[in-house]
């Protein structure tokens, strides 16, 4: 079986193909950039519709199979922004009916949980998924996907990426600030905050900007930011993990990426005896084969759709997937 992947939730889109066992015959993407400020949802959702077409043939291509090959179609159905998730659920619709194969729209953060699960040893993993609009902590308890922690604000990634903006750096800016965090010597005094499982960023973002307002360099606030935001977060994950009592953790998302942050949590799994999984980076972020992967599990366990069941929902939450595939 081939289910062809449409990921649009906010800044990439993405086309992916794969088969029963997880193998990825394509995953291709197209990422906005806005040249000043923000990511617009209109403007993204405009890059979607134009980019989706031109990426699911460049798919089909990459994966050397031809269009009627494609048995499933499955979508980014939530959560994100409603224009990007409206155009790639009727670029969704339009294909599933001219290719007469079924549909399923896909909860995006299962599907980063779903593909790690897919292509590392992890069995049941507790998942850190960090990324731009998203930042959760989350594991499978009776017949869900349960948010254990998450932020109470922003996502780290939107952390990193709004400080870089304001400091005059491209999008994406996590990137960025690696490279410039490896020169940072200082570590400034930027705001801890855990509240139970949970984390906030915004008042480091002020911070952070406060302190390069006074001439603290970049390099020294790129490192600070790095080692308090990912230390917040590992402390929590360490926490889901010791009351699960479960020894695999799985990084996800685009921050997922960061060698400092996978050196952190990788340091605390093996200090409690358990084993880190990292997906490789096409994989992390927002993509394709995620959400390909994710549907035809679901199609395997039994999960059918009508075009009624497609409507998206820009605040789906991870816990309510009913998680029959598993
Ligand atoms: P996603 O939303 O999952 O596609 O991930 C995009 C986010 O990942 C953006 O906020 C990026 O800044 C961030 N990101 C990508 N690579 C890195 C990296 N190496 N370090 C930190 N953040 C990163
Ligand atoms: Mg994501």
């Amino acid at each position: 079986m081939h289910a062809l992947g449409i990921e649009g939730t906010a800044h990439t889109v993405g086309i992916g193909i794969v088969d029963d066992a997880c193998r990825i015959l394509a995953n291709v993407y197209d990422m906005v950039k806005p040249e000043k400020g923000g990511i617009h949802p209109r403007e993204a959702a405009n890059h979607h519709a134009e980019m989706v077409v031109p990426l699911i043939r460049k798919a089909v291509d990459v994966a050397g199979l031809d269009l009627s090959d494609v048995d499933l179609v499955a979508f980014s159905q939530g959560p994100g922004l409603g224009p990007c998730l409206r155009t790639v659920a009727t670029a969704a619709r339009a294909l599933s009916l001219a290719l007469e194969v079924p549909i399923l729209g896909v909860n995006h953060c299962v599907a980063h949980l779903e593909i790690g699960r897919g292509v590392t040893a992890a069995k049941d993993p507790v998942l850190l998924y960090v990324s731009g609009g998203n930042t959760q902590v989350i594991a499978f308890a009776r017949g869900r996907y349960r948010v254990f922690g998450e932020t109470l604000d922003i996502g780290v990634g939107n952390l990193l990426d709004k400080f870089a903006r304001e400091a005059g750096l491209p999008f994406p800016g996590g990137p960025i600030l690696e490279k410039l965090a490896r020169e940072g010597r200082t570590l400034v005094p930027l705001p801890y905050s855990v509240k139970g499982m949970d984390v906030a960023f915004s008042g480091m973002l002020t911070a952070a900007l406060t302190f390069r307002k006074q001439g603290t360099s970049m390099e020294d606030l790129a490192f600070s930011i790095q080692e308090v935001a990912f230390a917040m977060l590992t402390e929590v994950t360490e926490r889901a993990m010791a009351h699960l009592d479960n020894p695999e953790i799985l990084l996800g998302g685009g921050v997922a990426r960061n060698k400092r942050l996978q050196e952190m949590v990788g340091r605390m799994a093996a200090d409690r005896g358990a084993k880190m999984f990292v997906p490789p980076g096409d994989l992390c972020i927002d993509n394709g084969a995620m959400i390909a992967w994710t549907g035809l599990e679901m199609h395997r366990g039994g999960v059918r759709a009508s075009l009624a069941d497609t409507v998206v929902d820009q605040r789906y939450r991870t816990d309510e997937v009913p998680v029959s595939w598993r």
